[in-house]
């Protein structure tokens, strides 16, 4: 199963090689996904980068990963 990225819908076969992606990308639609879904969550993208940035794995990218799964039926 391919997992698409919410805001431009280019397809991975990993959700998280769409986290992956959300964030390399990083312009201004897909980070206001990101803040949109975080605000029901308590995360901005801000955020999920400087965790990414600042500590050891892949807590942002798997959170967000989560995130864009759950997002998948709206798509
Ligand atoms: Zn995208």
């Amino acid at each position: 199963m391919n997992f698409k990225c919410p805001v431009c819908k280019k397809e991975w076969n990993s959700s998280l090689q769409v986290a992956r992606h959300m964030f390399g990308t990083g312009d201004k639609p897909h980070k206001a996904w990101v803040d949109e879904q975080g605000k029901t969550q308590g995360f901005t993208f801000i955020d999920l980068m400087i965790e990414q940035a600042t500590t050891p794995g892949n807590k942002s990218y798997v959170m967000l990963a989560e995130v864009i799964e759950k997002a998948q039926d709206k798509l």
